[in-house]
């Protein structure tokens, strides 16, 4: 180890002495004891530097020029402080503002620290305390591994930091999910027990105003001319268009969701703009789908600003969307519904209710007939020797009268008086609260359309077919269905015994011969 350099003050020159003792803990009187001390301080890990009074370096130990990673002539016992500090600035070890600020520090003439980072990556710390009036007392430490460690804590610390907010976000995240795909299930769950527009219409009603709070809506669907769409409910406010053109909407002319944001590059629909009352900043528009098919459009918007921070849901316009898709997939089911009970009730040939549905609502009759005592008719009737038609001008033929009867009993009758195809050439009509005198007239008139009209059938006109018609009044004619039926049947055939195409009123439930029905 090379010796440390000393500048020994003037006052500390003189003899050795044995007895040497500090005159208080901390000073030393002679060479000798100095020496000592400095032997030992060259032991030291840091590195021991003294700055006197008139800013030129008084001692240093070897340590100093190993941590600093200088030159021997670098540092020499009076070099001026000013002149080792442009050695740090030259390695760049400090900056010009650090020294600056150093050199104020010395000026104060109180304890401080600073740390240089050597180009070799070390950071050595250096911790000042004044000594007598204007000198320092500098130790110089390797720090370069704590300080490294305190790096790499503080950028632990900021990693837990982020991943604790991402983790927040995430759980927010997930809580609004739960919360959305929540009322998304409910909202399913009570669209599918829907069983008539009318009900799924109040439940979307219901739902959509409670689920997104502050917003507007209504609902469109396409008339049966598909021309326009109908306002069918609305919530938030109370004046539904009755209805709007499809045209007026950028959701069904591009047929998908469309969003318009006021602050960005959209267009609003004419349909908006032309109700508008209120300034709009965002709405969605939601074409329904069911099987494929556009059959309507939903309507959302969200006036000012603010309402969308008052709704729990995250993405109102995609929440309204997701909406949409169940109001188009309930709708579907609903009309399905609709379709498969209209082909489990209607006649597919004629277009009339067929025998079951007539059977159940000869039931609701009767119930009725319970409960207020309101009498109904019905009024059976059979082409007339179809057969021979058949034969004659062949199936398709008789199948054009078929639809023409069909035809002349819907003009015949009030929309609450309903007319079945009853099997093959049969029809029956059932006449709710109706009388037999009433009956009598509906079937006579009926008897007369249908020998009065003109069918045809590849290009040229069938000849005439009539009916013969059984009137029967419940319960005047029979108890329960079987025997107001039979008794209807009963004067349908002594109709036909009398010649055909005429009516004849039941008897009673006198039982009559069976008809021969012969051509
Ligand atoms: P009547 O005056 O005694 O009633 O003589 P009819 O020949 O009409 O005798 P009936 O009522 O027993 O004959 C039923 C005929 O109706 C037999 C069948 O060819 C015909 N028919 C039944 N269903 C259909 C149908 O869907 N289309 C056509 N074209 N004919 C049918
Ligand atoms: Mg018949
Ligand atoms: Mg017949």
């Amino acid at each position: 180890m090379e010796k440390s350099q000393t500048a020994v003050p003037k006052s500390a020159h003189g003899p050795a002495r044995r007895d040497a003792t500090p005159k208080n803990n901390n000073t030393f009187d002679t060479s000798l004891d100095l020496k000592k001390l400095l032997q030992v301080a060259e032991g030291m890990e840091q590195g021991l530097l003294v700055w006197g009074e008139d800013g030129k370096c008084m001692l240093y130990t070897q340590r100093v020029m190993d941590l600093l990673e200088m030159r021997r002539t670098d540092l020499f016992v009076g070099i001026d402080r000013s002149e080792f500090f442009k050695y740090s600035l030259m390695r760049e070890e400090l900056t010009p503002q650090e020294v600056e600020q150093i050199s104020r520090q010395f000026s104060r003439h109180s304890k401080f620290q600073y740390d240089s980072n050597l180009r070799s990556g070390r950071v050595i710390s250096t911790r000042a305390r004044p000594f007598r009036d204007a000198g320092f007392i500098v130790t110089l430490t390797d720090v370069t591994e704590e300080r490294q460690k305190s790096i790499e804590r503080d950028a632990s610390v900021q990693l837990a930091d982020e991943a604790r907010r991402e983790l927040a976000v995430t759980l927010q995240k997930e809580k609004a999910r739960q919360y959305e795909t929540g009322i998304l299930n409910e909202f399913a769950d009570w669209l599918q027990t829907c069983k008539t527009l009318d009900e799924l219409y109040e439940i979307v009603r219901t739902y959509l105003s409670h689920v997104l709070p502050g917003s507007q809506g209504e609902l469109y669907i396409y008339s049966n001319s598909r021309d326009v769409l109908d306002g069918v409910l609305c919530w938030g406010r109370d004046n539904l268009q009755n209805y709007i053109e499809a045209d007026s909407c950028w959701g069904l002319r591009r047929g998908r969701s469309y969003i318009y944001n006021k602050e960005e590059i959209s267009f609003e629909c004419a349909h908006v703009a032309a109700v508008k009352h209120l300034p709009i900043q965002k709405y969605t528009c939601i074409p329904i789908v069911a099987h494929g098919d556009t059959v309507g459009l939903m309507h959302i918007r969200y006036s000012g600003s603010g309402a969308s921070s008052e709704m729990r849901i995250s993405d109102p316009s995609a929440f309204a969307t997701k909406c949409g898709e169940l109001v188009s997939l309930a709708i579907a089911n609903v009309r399905l519904r609709d379709e498969l009970h209209e082909q489990s009730t209607r006649d597919p040939l004629t277009g009339l209710s067929n025998r079951r549905y007539c059977l159940d609502l000869m039931r609701q009759q009767m119930q009725d007939f319970a409960r207020n005592g309101t009498k109904f008719s019905v009024i059976a009737f059979d082409a007339d020797k179809f057969k021979s038609f058949n034969d004659s001008f062949g199936h398709d033929a008789g199948d054009a009268v078929l639809k023409e009867i069909a035809d002349q009993m819907r003009k015949g009758t009030t929309p609450n008086q309903i007319s079945c195809r009853f099997g093959g050439e049969e029809f029956l009509i059932v006449l709710p609260e109706t009388e037999l005198d009433e009956a009598q007239f509906v079937a006579e008139e009926l008897r007369k359309s249908v020998q009065d009209a003109k069918v045809f059938y590849a290009n040229q006109q069938l000849p005439t077919v009539t009916i013969s018609c059984g009137i029967a009044t419940f319960p005047t004619h029979g108890e329960n269905i079987q025997d107001l039926l039979r008794n209807a049947d009963l004067a349908l055939y002594r109709a036909k015994e009398a010649g055909r195409n005429r009516c004849e009123t039941a008897d009673g439930g006198q039982d009559m011969p069976q008809v021969a029905k012969s051509a």
